[in-house]
């Protein structure tokens, strides 16, 4: 855990104290722009503004929206160069301990505040008051075949049929054509327009609706939680293996929450892909969260922010950016998985939403959960430390036993060429079709293979805009870059040789695997489960109602098959490379795959029956492999806590990292050899690079990276806003600040 968000108490207390009483008549208004620290205004007279107030501003010859940073203002712009703010938004002002939360951001991340500002006002049409919206429905009376439709206009009229009536933009997301083929059927008179209410107010869930008889353990750490509820920060790792009954545990503080009239956010690593976290929240609390991530579409994103602004939506599930909501009665944080590397958001304002959760928490005055059955280093370093509780689950519930987890030492089982199953596995697999039970194949990679060469001069078929190999997916017919989503066909002869000899797949992705299974086992059913196989979260849902239904013999998957799904039946887990996460020199490699597989392994034998766990490894006594055949846990956290102490990493040390990228590489090389020779130069701060990045070049841009590595106590913040000040950097050049990196690439 990073210095500050171990210490909230550290944060910068200037944004929390009072300030002087100014003379009003000009107000500080922060513009959600990436530039700047907001700009003053006069205030009308007569105008009746707060601190947090959304206000309408002229900017240049533009109108923006913005908040009320500050009443008085502070710059020493002249009165009569002021222009005024044009009007006052009818929707609550943003609370301040959010407004706190946004400047705390900032300054940590080295983010511009308005850069931060903009991801808690994502929504500018939440800020209009609600207004009926109009939606169509398909007009029963009207003879679309008359009209000759076009394929795309008879998937409208297809999707409409017994549909209530929807807005354009979703009948054509639904549907998937374009929005003027929505509109196009409505000119032409078969859709009708109807005029739906503004949205209707969230559902309230019900504290006491059914509340789970709790084992003891259960009840006593669900007392310890609830017990907290209303008494001020204080932050707690809940920690309990797989299926020892944390949902329930900390649902119970949800309750208690939400009984003193406070709103809760629980944070989850790509929540659309939890519907059935939803379903369970659902039978416990009767009725659906407010949600919030990016598969929400602009209305639900318009009414949900509303909703909770006005504090009529008290339960939010979101992904990372829920924390940017304005809550105005936020009582308690539960952050879910904490030790995802999900949580980190890398693009634009680089942050870790766990951290940055705990950091909201303090702000706000309320407890924070943080929830996991493999916690980070960073969280269990708090907790030795004392400034986390740690309340724990040691059983699974009901006694359900924990799976059996053991290696496959692949150098002496070796599968025949070009396949990737050892016969223990496969003999494994053989005995739960034969019984009757479920498998889950587990393997972290998308697509067919991972490196397509030319049959002839082994030439290996690259993305032209990454320093990344095309992966092969063979189900779309396509190559694909997994850096920056470029495709093409496989080409029908070498680029370098022009051989048409053809390509060789190397190595195994899911697409591969699901090939082996269909060939040795010809009557199982399978599925494979990966983010590119799978539409959106609806065919998600079908997918694991499938498994569930039994459907489903062999389930293949990658990661997405590792998340909080429950099938009773599953019973046997094979990890086709347990050694995948392992390679490279990510500080975090060993501790994440630790808590990938235990994850995984976690899928096998949740209910009645126990399960059982094979990894295929070619380092059968690799600690991470180790630690799993032993269930032992907890050692495998000291071991690894002690490497970092001794490494100065973290936890224990701090890390920045600064990307510098651009499309001439002359130029972007240049830049970062002025930043290193401008390197802080004090004895406790290490400084490496510059150096290329191992994906030299993304996207076109080319990269070069720097990474600084300090003791605990240095204001790394300090340390970088002086470094960065020494130096030029040309407009062509971009330099990214990331403050406690999670990725080296
Ligand atoms: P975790 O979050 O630790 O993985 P869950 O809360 O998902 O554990 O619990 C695992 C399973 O056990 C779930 O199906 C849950 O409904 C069930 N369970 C846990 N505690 C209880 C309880 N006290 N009463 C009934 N079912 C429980
Ligand atoms: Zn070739
Ligand atoms: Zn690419």
């Amino acid at each position: 855990m990073t210095n500050e968000t171990a210490r909230p108490a550290a944060a910068p207390q200037h944004e929390l104290l009072p300030r002087p009483a100014k003379p009003l008549g000009r107000a500080t208004v922060l513009l959600p722009l990436p530039v700047g620290d907001g700009y003053d205004y006069r205030v009308p007279e007569g105008m009746a503004l707060e601190e947090g107030s959304f206000v309408e501003v002229p900017l240049g010859k533009r109108q923006m929206l913005g908040v009320v940073w500050r009443l008085g203002g502070d710059s020493a712009v002249p009165e009569a160069r002021l222009k005024d703010i044009t009007g006052v938004l009818d929707v609550p002002p943003m609370p301040e301990a959010l407004r706190g939360f946004v400047s705390w951001v900032a300054s940590y991340t080295l983010a511009a505040p308005g850069a931060v500002l903009r991801m808690a006002m994502s929504v500018p049409a939440a800020l209009e008051p609600p207004r009926p919206v109009t939606a169509y429905e398909a007009d029963p009376g009207f003879d679309a075949e008359a009209l000759r439709p076009t394929p795309a206009r008879r998937r409208v009229l297809a999707f409409l049929a017994g549909m209530p009536p929807l807005p354009a933009a979703e009948i054509a997301r639904q549907a998937g054509v374009s929005a003027g083929v929505v509109k196009g059927l409505a000119e032409a008179g078969a859709l009708r327009p109807v005029l739906l209410p503004p949205a209707l107010p969230p559902e309230q869930p019900e504290p006491d609706r059914k509340r789970a008889d709790l084992a003891p353990d259960q009840a006593s750490a669900a007392e310890a939680l609830a017990s907290g509820i209303g008494q001020g920060y204080r932050a707690t790792l809940l920690d309990g293996v797989t299926g020892s009954g944390k949902t329930e545990v900390y649902f119970e503080a949800i309750a208690a929450a939400l009984k003193q009239g406070q709103q809760v956010l629980v944070l989850l690593p790509e929540i659309a892909l939890t519907p059935h976290w939803l379903e369970r929240f659902d039978a416990r609390f009767g009725c659906r969260p407010t949600e919030w991530h990016s598969e929400l579409t602009q209305a639900q994103r318009r009414d949900n922010w509303r909703a909770i602004a006005e504090g009529k939506a008290s339960i939010v599930v979101g992904a990372r950016s829920a924390l940017f909501l304005p809550f105005p009665a936020l009582g308690l944080i539960v952050v879910d998985e904490e030790h995802e590397s999900a949580f980190k958001q890398e693009e634009g304002v680089t942050y870790h939403a766990r951290d940055m959760a705990v950091v909201r928490a303090y702000l706000a005055k309320i407890p924070i959960v943080l929830v996991s059955a493999t916690p980070s280093l960073e969280t269990m370093a708090n907790v030795e430390s004392g400034r986390y509780q740690r309340v724990s689950l040691p059983d699974r519930f009901a006694g359900a036993a924990l799976p059996m987890i053991q290696a496959i030492d692949m150098r002496a089982s070796k599968p025949p060429p070009g396949r990737w199953l050892s016969p223990p596995l496969v003999e494994a697999l053989r005995g739960t079709l034969e019984a009757g039970e479920q498998a889950l194949l587990f393997l972290n990679r998308r697509g067919y293979a991972p490196l397509t060469l030319c049959g002839a001069c082994g030439h290996r078929l690259a993305c032209p805009n990454c320093t990344a190999w095309l992966v092969e997916h063979r189900l779309a017919g396509r190559l694909q870059c997994h850096q920056c989503g470029h495709t093409e066909k496989l080409p029908d002869h070498c680029p370098a040789c022009d051989s048409e000899e053809g390509f060789k797949a190397v190595g195994p992705g899911v697409e591969r695997i699901a090939e082996e299974v269909l060939h040795l086992f010809h009557e199982a059913r399978f599925a494979l489960i990966a983010s590119d196989t799978l539409g959106g979260p609806a065919a998600v849902a079908e997918m694991l109602r499938s498994v569930r239904d039994r459907e489903v013999d062999i389930l293949i998957g990658t990661q997405m098959v590792a998340k909080g799904h429950h099938f009773p039946m599953l019973t046997l887990v094979g990890v086709v490379d347990a050694d995948l996460g392992l390679v490279g020199g990510d500080l975090r490699a060993a501790e994440r795959t630790y808590q990938l597989l235990h994850q995984v392994a976690g899928r096998a034998g949740r209910a009645e029956h126990p399960g059982r766990v094979l990894l295929q490894t070619y380092e059968p006594g690799h600690k991470v492999i180790q630690a799993l055949v032993e269930g032992d846990r907890d050692r495998f956290l000291e071991a690894e806590a002690d490497d970092r102490r001794r490494a100065g990493m973290p936890p224990y040390g701090r890390l920045a990292a600064l990307i510098v990228s651009g499309a001439d590489r002359n130029q972007v090389e240049a830049t970062a050899l002025r930043l290193g020779r401008a390197a802080p130069r004090q004895e406790s701060i290490r400084v490496l690079g510059p150096a290329p990045a191992p994906f030299s070049v993304l996207r076109g841009r080319h990269r070069f990276r720097l990474l600084l590595q300090a003791p605990r106590g240095v204001n790394v913040q300090a340390v970088l806003r002086h470094w960065l000040a020494q130096v030029q950097i040309p407009h062509a050049v971009r330099v990214s600040v990331d403050i406690d990196p999670y990725n080296f690439l």
